[in-house]
């Protein structure tokens, strides 16, 4: 069965003034939806068209070799994306609090500590791809990825990401990714939504 772009899950003028209308239109309607018509392609026929996208990713992420890699990296990157828009929310941000925030001070010394670790791991991916919180081994970790790759094939359940790759922010910040991070971290975190992600691995490991 053929894949369909998840719509936002908020209207695209919604972002304004941290993430432009014309941004989110270019890189939801064109970046995102082309990676889901060429994964449709590229899986048709084939014993992929029966799987999840989670399968799919699994299944395909340790072949490195045409034309495996290409369903991998688009089945990622459709991953990817559809979990990044729910990293944000209108009126977003403010800070974890709960059992998410108690997690965040014992495994990084509290919020400050984790926004500067998640900052640098997402300033500092060379190239495009993207930086996470996941939990790794039941501890709170911040990770980074190059392109298309996700913690969805190695265990780690991903609780936040942001997409660093220049599609993101080109239109809004130009060259100026730092700023894009800052304002990402600053004013359209979900924090709710990482929250949920957390409790539902904790609820898993019970
Ligand atoms: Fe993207």
């Amino acid at each position: 069965m053929a894949f369909e772009l998840s719509p936002l899950p908020y209207d695209k003028s919604a972002l304004a003034p941290f993430l432009s209308a014309k941004a989110l239109e270019f890189h939801h309607d064109k970046h995102h939806a082309a990676y889901v018509k060429k994964l449709n392609e590229l899986i048709q026929g084939t014993k992929y068209e029966a799987m999840s996208l989670e399968d799919i990713i699994r299944a395909t992420a340790d072949d490195k070799v045409k034309p495996t890699r290409e369903v991998f990296n688009n089945a990622s990157q459709v991953w990817n994306h559809d979990f990044f828009w729910r990293c944000m929310k209108p009126e977003g941000c403010g800070k974890p609090s709960g059992a998410l925030a108690d997690r965040l001070s014992h495994d990084f010394g509290g919020y400050d500590q984790f926004r500067e670790e998640f900052k640098h791991a997402a300033e500092t991916q060379f190239g495009s791809g993207w930086a996470w919180l996941v939990v790794d081994g039941g501890r709170l970790k911040v990770t980074q990825t190059g392109n298309a790759l996700d913690p969805v094939d190695n265990g780690k359940p991903a609780l936040l990401t942001i997409d660093v790759w220049e599609h993101a922010y080109y239109l809004d910040f130009q060259n100026r990714r730092p700023d894009f991070i800052a304002t990402f971290l600053d004013h359209l975190v979900d924090w709710d939504f990482v929250a949920g992600n957390f409790e539902a691995v904790q609820e898993k490991v019970r």
